[in-house]
């Protein structure tokens, strides 16, 4: 997972995201937070509100069970920004 990280830091297409993204890997780098899905998450949506607040937009709390919701037990698809229960 670590390689694949600095692999991302290295290898995407966008200048401005790349370039940032290797700061940010600089800075924090992944490894201390691979070794379970948790810490992982958490680090994963750490490094994408950096990005947000480039962009002016709302932090997402990083919360393990939040990230769950939104990633995993919520409604499927990636449009929504949250639940919507049944
Ligand atoms: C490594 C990397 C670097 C990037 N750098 C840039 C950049 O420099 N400039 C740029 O314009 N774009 C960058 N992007 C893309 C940017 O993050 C958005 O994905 C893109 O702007 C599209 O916005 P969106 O609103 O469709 O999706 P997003 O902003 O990605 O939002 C999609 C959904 O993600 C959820 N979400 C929001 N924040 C979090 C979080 N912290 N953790 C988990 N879930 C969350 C929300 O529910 C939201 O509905 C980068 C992406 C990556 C993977």
């Amino acid at each position: 997972m670590s390689s694949l990280i600095h692999s991302i830091s290295n290898l995407y297409p966008c200048t401005d995201c790349r370039t940032d993204f290797k700061e940010s890997v600089k800075r924090s780098p992944p490894e201390p937070h691979t070794s379970n899905k948790q810490t992982l998450q958490v680090y994963l949506c750490e490094r994408h509100n950096e990005v947000n607040r480039k962009l002016n937009k709302e932090q997402f709390e990083c919360d393990p069970k939040l990230l769950d919701e939104r990633w995993r037990t919520g409604v499927k698809g990636c449009d929504g920004g949250g639940l919507h229960p049944e």
